[in-house]
């Protein structure tokens, strides 16, 4: 059994991308720059954007962080939206989800500039990865498929089981692993909470790809020998001996399923990690303007 190290994975992909920034530095050209919009308080969503910010700075981008409280109307996160995508300093901006309910999400999303999108949730970005067109990919399903080139993980012809369908992990995902590519070349299963018999499609997969949210949803009995699985999900429970109170469980029993599995991440330190990388990407390719030349 081998372990996909993604905090290893990650921390290769961003010397990589600083290497690069250092270059168009030394060159003289315009340094990437992202920007990232947080709405209120939530503990989740604060840590997320700090590690954003943090990351762009140790790989040498600009970042701009905009905060409100979660009062802020939706009429004024439009206008900052509608600003940001006419600002030239800025390659590439996110607004941090969940919002809050008083404001449309969809409608947020909308707002975002395809060329800038660099979370790839905009309809525009998600249809041209559906058509195998350039677009920016989600970052949790790009870093998936990282680690599976990094580790060299054979993808063709497999069949591969993705549990979940949401429109930042599962539902991209069973749409990359279909394309004719590599990594992908699968036939792919989408389950979700209405599938009948779970296990009677996870005991078929050669690779699994969970992203529920419910820790130790899969069991070893689930599990075929020789199995790739990829345990996305990130749940807080409490733990007392922590610093935090809490620590964070997968979706996988992984001690009971790890030694069934040719490769198995784990949480944390498995997929994680490569989100913040694969965001920094997406604003590299913004800048360089490779999707939309
Ligand atoms: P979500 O929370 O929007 O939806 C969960 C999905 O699981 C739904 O599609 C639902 O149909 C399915 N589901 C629920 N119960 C099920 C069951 N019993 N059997 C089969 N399917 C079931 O999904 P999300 O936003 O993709 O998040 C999923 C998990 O991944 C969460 O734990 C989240 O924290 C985590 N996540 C991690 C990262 C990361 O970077 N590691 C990024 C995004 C999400």
């Amino acid at each position: 059994m081998t372990l996909l190290d993604g905090k290893k994975t990650s921390e290769a992909i961003q010397q990589e991308i600083a290497a690069e920034v250092a270059e168009i530095k030394a060159s003289g050209g315009k340094v990437p720059h992202l920007a990232a919009i947080l709405v209120g308080n939530d503990g989740g969503s604060v840590t997320y954007v700090n590690n954003k910010v943090l990351a762009c700075e140790r790989i040498g981008f600009g970042s701009t962080l905009i905060r409100y409280e979660d009062t802020i109307s939706e009429e004024e996160l439009l206008i900052k939206i509608k600003e940001l995508n006419l600002n030239d300093e800025i390659d590439g901006f996110i607004v941090q989800l969940p919002l809050p309910k008083h404001i449309d999400t969809e409608k947020v999303l909308e707002a975002v500039d395809p060329q800038k999108d660099v979370d790839g949730f905009h309809p525009i970005n998600v249809g041209r990865m559906v058509a195998g067109l350039p677009a920016y990919l989600p970052a949790t399903p790009a870093g998936i498929l990282q680690l599976l080139e990094r580790y060299q993980i054979e993808t063709r012809g497999k069949h591969c089981v993705v549990i979940g369908r949401s429109n930042i992990v599962g539902s991209p995902m069973s749409i990359l692993m279909s394309k004719c590519a590599y990594p992908g070349d699968a036939t792919v299963t989408l389950c979700h909470r209405n599938t009948v018999d779970l296990p009677h499609y996870t005991r078929q997969a050669d690779i699994i790809i969970a992203a529920v949210g419910k820790p130790g949803l899969i069991t070893a009995d689930m599990v075929k020998e020789g199995a790739v699985v990829i345990d996305v999900g990130t749940t807080r429970v409490p733990d007392a001996t922590k610093k935090s109170g809490y620590k964070l469980k997968g979706d996988v029993d992984f001690d009971a399923v790890a030694p069934k599995c040719s490769f198995i991440t784990p949480v944390p330190g498995g997929v994680g990690p490569l989100t913040i990388a694969m965001l920094m990407k997406n604003t590299l390719r913004a800048a360089k303007s490779e999707v939309y030349a």
